[in-house]
């Protein structure tokens, strides 16, 4: 991982590369910002220019042993803490989830909570950080280094320790081992221990802009026309630009349904009504939500090229051409109604509602609120 790989946020990655640079490295950071933008990203990419043994150009340089380390999570000094499900009274401690971990860095490079849950097959309930984890993070920040390298512990989401796990890392954060740092990485540092707070250098990421977000995919070989679909839709949220991407293109599938359910809908075809909520209460969860958000968007966009108030240059041609006879459908009449019903069906699905019924009921509400919004009518 390197700062070149990270998307977005160049003065973070300054005040990084500049602590290294001069050798002034804080005992402890924190690096927040809200979910999905690529903090752990940073915090890697941080840890392997710290130990990185042939730094080129403000960069590591992603092939020497401790890059490679770093990239393949297997450092021995580099140590990740991490909130878990504990199974079992004797698996509390991160490293008894270890492969689980390395599998989340792989897949959800963007730190999806929901992935974690279910890689942790936690269900609803919350991951913590318990208080035999600072036990364990006291001992091996006791222990020599393996390598010649720093010892880095990197803490995913401190926020989520308890009481009695913060007090003891404070213990440890009070009397710092030389070569040892602590990154921290935070989506609500407002909920970390005040005294461990004042002892860590802050680092505050910002959500990238929808240029940055959407040149970052191009680069990454993603179509100019997905690229922005993914990036309007992500609204500064890496984890969403990729989720909106999918692996094989969920924002072309989501479209075809939104198309196919409109023409549906208007055309009173309960039948064709009853196939959507069977396909689409079939996609799990997590999709039909991203679905129906993807639904309310496009109400949205037609609702604005029918007013005529913005440009449509946020719609790619399929949903140009589209758009050129829905839009008109889409008015004052009933757009409230379309996107409180979209809203609704999304909440719903949320709560664990039987998903079949909830998008039929939706489907009958499109229908409804289209012909209300019937301009020949
Ligand atoms: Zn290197």
């Amino acid at each position: 991982m390197r700062f070149a790989d990270t998307i977005g946020n160049p003065e973070a990655i300054t005040a990084l590369r500049q602590m290294v640079d001069s050798r002034k490295i804080p005992h402890a950071m924190l690096i927040s910002g809200p979910a999905g933008i690529g903090k752990m990203q940073l915090a890697r990419a941080f840890t392997a220019y710290l130990n990185c043994s042939n730094r080129i150009n403000g960069d590591s340089c992603g092939i020497c042993p401790a890059c490679r380390r770093i990239e393949a999570c297997n450092d021995p000094d580099i140590h990740y803490i991490y909130p878990i499900h504990k199974k079992a009274k004797t698996h509390t401690l991160s490293t008894h989830y270890a492969e689980e971990w390395k599998k989340m860095l792989h897949d959800s490079p963007y730190m999806s909570l929901p992935h974690w849950n279910a890689l942790l097959d936690a269900g609803n309930s919350r991951p913590m950080i318990y208080v035999d984890e600072a036990d364990a993070i006291a001992a091996a920040a006791a222990m020599s280094t393996l390598t010649d390298d720093y010892k880095v512990f990197i803490i995913w989401l401190p926020e989520r320790m308890n009481a009695e796990a913060a007090n003891k890392l404070l213990k440890v954060l009070e009397e710092p081992y030389e070569d040892t740092i602590f990154v921290a990485v935070s989506n609500q540092p407002d909920l970390i221990l005040p005294t461990i707070l004042s002892r860590m250098r802050r680092i505050e990421m910002r959500p990238p802009d929808i240029n940055t977000v959407e040149k970052a995919l191009i680069a990454r070989g993603v179509s100019i026309d997905s690229a922005r679909q993914a990036a309007m839709t992500a609204q500064g949220s890496l984890l969403k630009a990729f989720e909106a991407l999918g692996n094989g293109g969920e924002t072309a599938e989501f479209n075809s349904s939104f198309q196919d359910t409109m023409r549906a809908a208007y055309a009173r075809n309960a039948v064709a009504g009853k196939k959507f909520s069977e396909t689409a209460a079939a996609l799990g969860r997590e999709k039909i939500i991203r679905m129906l958000e993807y639904f309310a968007r496009m109400v949205r966009e037609n609702f604005i090229a029918n007013m005529r108030i913005g440009i449509l240059n946020s719609m790619d041609s399929s949903q140009q051409q589209f758009a050129a006879r829905f839009a008109p459908f889409i008015n004052a009449a009933n757009v409230e109604m379309l996107l409180e019903e979209t809203d609704r069906a999304s909440a719903d699905i949320a709560r664990n509602a039987n998903a079949r019924l909830v998008l039929f009921d939706y489907f009958l509400k499109l229908m409804i609120a289209l012909h209300r919004g019937n301009p020949r009518r």
